[in-house]
């Protein structure tokens, strides 16, 4: 094993920071900079610099785990998984192949992602697998799709914000959750860009703005609406553009043109001249540029409310133009490369389409079996955690911990309750993990080595660094264990080269054609762009002379038959629970910058427990003052589906009409006990973002 310098990748967001490791003598890594990879340059946030804290964490699992009179006690390796294929393979033979479910990650590598996806449908048959990455990016993607024929999270780097004239975020506070990727935005302006940030709270990243919009949740569809009729009405749409490079601007404008500004104002709270003003920051430069997070797309308009936002860039004929257009700031680490290779519900690997005949051949010729056999499309995320103990009897779990991040998340915690049999594999007993039938240990980032995709569509080689513990096993061992035990003894390798080179040739001639990238391309060019095909069908690992990658889609043709972008009208509806006499307030959730996602690393590091301990509730001080809170009091924020507790945080950058609260804990000030699973009906995402609760004084 290397003993040392090792170039790699942070295991968390989907900036993918790279890093340098070396393992210390006392059995510790260090981090250092790296310097030679564009996105971060050498910079880390605290959990980047910190994340080899979890390698060595006393906590940390290190022996199989399986439930006997009631608790989890350790087992062989042998053992556990022996039990793991009775409970699918009794499943399966009581209810059937979809009695078993299988739930990934979007922190899961695109070799682990793409074999997840094969054992479902291939060892058990099931078509009941969807991944967390559903609550994080999936109404970004159906509106990419929808308006240019293909998701890529952004369809250039990140290199080219600081040349733009103008970026709107839309409900991202990417001081927070990637802080390397604020110098872009600081570059920006110091070119004389603009920035402007919609957002209900004045966040870190909204400190940072020119201009700084506070819609008020769940309503960023209107203000989009809003603005693009403003375009039209001061004639900034560019028609010459439209005419040529784009379908259905005669429908979208006249959505657009029934939401009068003054009525979008009544809708968001966003004051006319304010919008005027965007507009204007907009239009005048040559490049402009809209990206979106988790604000905008967390409702359950979310699909709707991306493509209102894309209809702005394409009647501003911004789209698939140098240093504009529309882009998703994707937020897992693997969100980009977790959604291309099968493990969503809808989705084969390349990014096909699980119901499309032709994908179903390609890809069951690659698997060496009938594409007839194959399953079809499954049920998304939260409705498959909601099936379970009633349709789903069995679950499979890798690299997720939905008792913490799934909405009304003591409603699912329940449901996990409810199962026959729940298998989970990861670093440390989650909340999930430790009410599972059996635990296996795995490897981390560190000890293995895998392929990511960044949110800018950049293919990156993970490297091993280091010897992992005794009595761990890598997720694909795990699998290629577990099919072995169910009467599939070939097709999963332990290797991920030789995973990815069988990815490579599943996803050729896909959307998300990988077939041109090889680990050693990866490791030379320091990470090469989606899609890179592979001119012929037989060219040999390792050959890398044909195809430079695509930093850059759309320049020339959107990816629409017709090389043509669509329009798609949208018009402005309300949230799924708006507040009433009973519930007046309205709850949005999100992230800080010591914790990730449900914590189930991050609240294990000390340094950055002590940097954010806990959760709080944000309010405005008129809001604290009707409650008779004060500074640090505990506080509770009810809705429709339970109870959460934390302190008061009193503030005046946020809106009077709103709270705010982290989601990374579990416990009494668990936020996702309150969120709404109400769903986008195409992207299927639940309402995060949005939802009525009360506010109570709790005595202590
Ligand atoms: Fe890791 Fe994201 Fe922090 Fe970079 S910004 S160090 S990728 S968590």
């Amino acid at each position: 094993m290397p003993n040392s310098v090792t170039p790699t990748h942070c295991p968390y967001c989907a900036l993918q920071c790279g890093m340098n490791l070396t393992p210390a003598p006392d059995g510790t890594v260090e981090v250092s900079e790296r310097a030679d990879f564009p996105v971060n340059r050498g910079a880390l946030c605290g959990k980047g610099r910190t994340a080899p804290a979890v390698l060595s964490s006393r906590v940390r699992l290190t022996s199989p785990l399986v439930r006997s009179g009631g608790t989890l006690v350790p087992a062989s390796w042998d053992e556990a998984l022996d039990r793991i294929a009775e409970g699918l393979s009794r499943t399966r033979t009581e209810h059937g192949p979809d009695a078993c479910g299988v739930f990934g990650g979007g922190g899961l590598t695109n070799e682990k992602a793409y074999t997840l996806g094969k054992f479902a449908r291939v060892v058990l048959g099931t078509s009941q697998i969807d991944y967390n990455g559903r609550f994080c990016m999936s109404s970004a993607a159906a509106g990419g799709m929808k308006a240019f024929g293909l998701d890529r999270g952004l369809p250039f780097p990140l290199e080219d914000i600081p040349k733009s004239g103008c970026v709107i975020l839309v409900g991202s506070n990417l001081a927070e959750t990637m802080p390397p990727s604020l110098r872009f935005f600081t570059e920006l302006k110091e070119n004389g860009g603009t920035l402007i940030v919609v957002d209900p709270r004045r966040t870190k990243t909204a400190e940072q703005a020119d201009l700084h919009l506070m819609p008020r949740p769940g309503t960023d569809l209107a203000l989009a609406l809003g603005l693009l009729h403003l375009v039209v009405a001061e004639g900034r749409a560019d028609e010459a553009y439209v005419g040529e490079r784009t379908v259905g601007w005669e429908d979208a404008r006249a959505a657009a043109m029934a939401h009068w500004p003054e009525y979008v104002e009544r809708i968001t709270g966003v004051p006319v001249p304010q919008l005027r003003e965007t507009v204007r920051m907009f239009c005048e430069p040559e490049s402009a540029m809209v990206l979106t997070a988790r604000g905008p797309e967390q409702q359950s308009k979310g699909t709707d409310t991306v493509s209102a936002w894309i209809n702005l860039c394409l009647a501003t004929g911004r789209a698939g133009r140098p240093y504009s257009g529309y882009g998703c700031l994707t937020g897992q680490g693997n969100g980009q490369g977790g959604r291309e290779h099968g493990q969503k519900a809808d989705q084969l690997p390349g990014y096909r389409k699980l119901d499309d005949p032709a994908a179903r051949a390609h890809v069951a010729e690659v698997w060496g079996v009938d594409p007839d056999a194959l399953p079809g499309p499954g049920r998304s995320a939260y409705e498959l955690l909601d099936a379970l103990g009633s349709d789903i009897k069995s679950l499979l779990l890798m690299g997720s911990n939905p008792v913490v991040s799934a909405p009304r998340a003591a409603h699912i915690e329940e449901r996990i309750k409810s199962l026959d049999f729940l298998a989970v594999c990861d670093v440390v007993l989650s909340e999930t993990a430790a009410l599972a039938d059996v635990v296996l240990p795995v490897t981390q980032w560190a000890e293995e080595t895998g392929t990511t995709t960044n949110l800018e569509g950049r293919v990156l080689l993970r490297r091993q660094a280091i010897t992992p513990p005794d009595g761990i096993r890598s997720d694909l061992e795990v699998l290629h264990g577990l099919a072995d035990r169910l009467g599939v003894e070939k097709g999963f390798p332990t290797d991920p080269e030789e995973v990815f080179e069988e990815l490579r040739r599943a996803s050729a001639g896909g959307p998300a054609d990988y077939s041109g990238i090889t680990y050693r391309r990866l490791a030379e060019e320091n990470g090469v762009f989606w899609p890179c095909p592979t001119p012929g069908k037989d060219v040999p690992a390792g050959d890398h002379d044909v195809h430079p990658g695509t930093p850059r889609l759309f320049l020339e043709r959107f990816a629409h038959p017709d090389g043509r972008a669509r329009f798609v009208p949208v018009s402005h509806r309300a949230i799924a629970e708006e507040p009433d006499a009973e519930y007046p307030v309205l709850l949005t959730t999100g992230r800080v910058v010591a914790q990730y996602q449900s914590g189930a690393q991050t609240r294990r590091v000390d340094e950055l427990n002590a940097a954010a301990p806990g959760p709080f509730v944000e309010l405005h001080p008129r809001l604290a003052e009707r409650l008779g809170a004060a500074e640090g009091d505990p506080v509770a924020v009810v809705s429709r589906r339970g109870r959460a507790v934390a302190p008061a945080r009193i503030t005046l950058g946020i809106r009077p009409d709103t709270v705010f609260m982290p989601f990374h804990w579990y416990g009494e000030g668990r936020a996702n006990t309150l969120t709404n699973p109400a769903l986008d009906p195409t992207s299927r995402m639940p309402e995060f973002k949005a939802c009525a609760v009360r506010l109570e004084t709790v005595e202590r």
